[in-house]
C-alpha cells in the first residue's frame, strides 16, 4: 500500500496525554503489523493541554470543552486527516457537537467497543470510567438504546473510587498496586453480578490492569478505538 490509499488518521488527543501515547503506539504497531517492514500509519495530531478541560469538565461547562476540542478537530481536518478519533471516553459526551464542526467522520468509541462486544456475543457487560461515562446517557445509554447491551457500573462509593484513581493517579502517570487490587475487586463484583466483560471505558485504565491480571474477558477501548482507526486507514473495516 502506498502512502497515498493509506488514509490519514486524525487524533484529538491530550486526554490525558498518558493514554495518547497508548494510541499512537497501538495504531503504529497495527499498521506495521499488517503492512510489514517500515510502514507505520499516517497521523495528524493536535494534544491539548488537559488542566483547563479538566476545570471545565468539573465546572460542568461542557460547552466550554466542546468549543476547545471543536477548534482543534477543525485544525486536525486542515491537517489532512481522513477521520477524527477523541482519544477519550468521557469527551464523547460532546462527540455531535466536535462532528458538528468537521467534515470527515468520527470514529466513536463506544460504537467501535459495542461492535466487539456483540460480535462476541456478549449481553451483559461491566463498565468502569470516570464518573460522567459511568454514570451519563450519552455513553452507557449509547451501549444499551443502540446495540441492547446490559450496562452494569459499580455502586456509588466504588464509582468515586474509580473515578478519583482517573484523575489523581492514572492522569498524572501514577499506577499503584493498591488501585489496582481495587479495580480488580470492583471487576470481579461485576462479573459475581453477571457481566461476560468489563469494558475498561477510560483511555488510561489499561496503564493499571490487564488481561494477565484476571480470568474476566477485558475490553479496552483504547486498544479497540486504536484498531478501529487502522482498519479505516487501510480499508479493511
Ligand atoms: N481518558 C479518560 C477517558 O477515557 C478520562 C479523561 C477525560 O476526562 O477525558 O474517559
Amino acid at each position: 500500500m502506498n502512502e497515498k490509499k493509506m488514509k490519514i488518521i486524525g487524533l484529538l488527543g491530550g486526554m490525558s496525554w498518558e493514554s495518547t501515547v497508548g494510541y499512537y503506539r497501538a495504531i503504529n504497531e497495527g499498521v506495521k503489523k499488517s503492512l510489514g517492514g517500515l510502514h507505520s500509519a499516517q497521523i495528524a495530531m493536535y494534544s491539548v493541554d488537559f488542566a483547563p478541560i479538566e476545570k471545565l469538565q468539573q465546572a460542568g461547562d461542557w460547552d466550554g470543552t466542546a468549543k476547545i476540542l471543536a477548534r482543534a478537530a477543525s485544525g486536525i481536518e486542515a491537517a489532512g486527516a481522513d477521520c477524527l478519533l477523541i482519544c477519550t471516553n468521557t469527551m464523547h459526551k460532546v462527540a455531535d457537537t466536535i462532528a458538528a464542526a468537521i467534515g470527515i467522520p468520527l470514529l466513536h468509541i463506544a460504537d467501535a467497543t459495542a461492535e466487539v462486544l456483540v460480535a462476541k456475543g456478549i449481553k451483559t457487560v461491566g463498565l468502569l470510567g470516570t464518573a460522567f461515562t459511568m454514570e451519563e446517557d450519552f455513553y452507557k445509554g449509547r451501549l444499551s438504546d443502540n446495540f441492547g447491551l446490559k450496562v452494569l457500573v459499580p455502586d456509588d462509593t466504588d464509582r468515586q473510587l474509580v473515578h478519583r484513581v482517573i484523575y489523581q493517579e492514572l492522569c498524572l502517570g501514577r499506577t499503584e498496586s493498591a488501585s489496582k487490587a481495587e479495580f480488580l475487586r470492583i471487576m470481579g463484583g461485576l462479573a459475581a453480578a453477571g457481566a461476560e466483560g468489563i469494558i475498561l471505558g477510560c483511555t488510561e485504565i489499561g496503564m493499571l490492569v490487564n488481561q494477565i491480571d484476571t480470568p474476566i474477558p477485558l475490553y479496552d477501548t483504547t486498544a479497540i478505538h486504536a484498531a478501529k482507526a487502522v482498519a479505516f486507514a487501510l480499508g479493511s473495516d
